[in-house]
């Protein structure tokens, strides 16, 4: 296949967009699908509960994270809980002057409810919230994401109008709107805008906004658009 300019032109403006780490509504909505939209429960579902603590853990990693699994005991003998622990190490990490920030949410559910809001869509919102933080410039402070385990704990009464009429009848795909969509990726940048307050990022020492490898790519647009075909 050919490439024209115009062709190579996008394909690069792509790249550039990626590189800086919006917020992705089409994943988000896929990952809900595909990890937060059936029950993960320790004793109904381990497996399906297992397999979003996995994709968790390797999301982190894939940023960039130090990526820790923090497993703890329960009261009860035979159940144990996985929290999955993301760490973008600031400068000051390890030293007194270190304020450390977090974001969490919980990714198991109910014991039958298949928690795609609660709390899948947190869940998916605090991902694109930590690729975007992470693959901003170094900061001083350091910023800890967590995806916590057994924050459902079945007999905690104040959750009983949740429990019967939120998470039983509505928290399903088939109620997840465009809207809800978009409020997600809002909560996502808000996250993300949040930890930068808090955890601001470093003055870059390259001139203006842009990173070096944004200015490698940027010059090579400029040096194929010359280039006849
Ligand atoms: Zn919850």
């Amino acid at each position: 296949m050919k490439w024209s300019c115009q062709q190579l032109l996008f394909l690069f403006a792509v790249v550039i967009f990626a590189a800086h780490g919006e917020i992705d509504k089409k994943w988000m909505k896929d990952a809900l699908q595909s990890h937060f939209s059936q029950p993960r429960h320790h004793a109904t579902y381990p497996k399906y509960k297992m397999r979003a603590m996995r994709f968790i853990r390797d999301e982190f990693r894939e940023y960039g994270l130090e990526t820790h699994l923090d497993t703890f005991n329960t009261r009860l003998q035979t159940v144990s809980g996985i929290n999955v622990i993301g760490v973008l190490k600031g400068k000051h990490f390890n030293t007194d002057d270190d304020v450390i920030v977090g974001v969490a949410a919980h990714y198991d559910t109910m014991r039958d409810t298949s928690g795609v809001d609660d709390n899948g869509a947190a869940v998916v919102a605090m991902l694109q919230a930590a690729k975007k933080v992470a693959s901003e410039p170094p900061r001083n402070n350091t910023v800890i994401f967590a995806a916590f385990d057994l924050e459902e704990w079945e007999d905690a009464g104040f959750r009983g109008y949740m429990q019967n009429c939120y998470h039983k009848r509505c928290d399903t795909m088939e109620r997840v709107t465009d809207s809800m969509i978009e409020f997600a990726a809002k909560t996502s940048r808000a996250l993300a805008a949040t930890v930068n307050q808090m955890a601001p990022t470093l003055p870059n020492v390259n001139s203006g906004h842009q990173t070096f490898p944004e200015v490698v790519i940027l010059f090579w647009v400029v040096f194929l658009a010359m280039l006849p075909m």
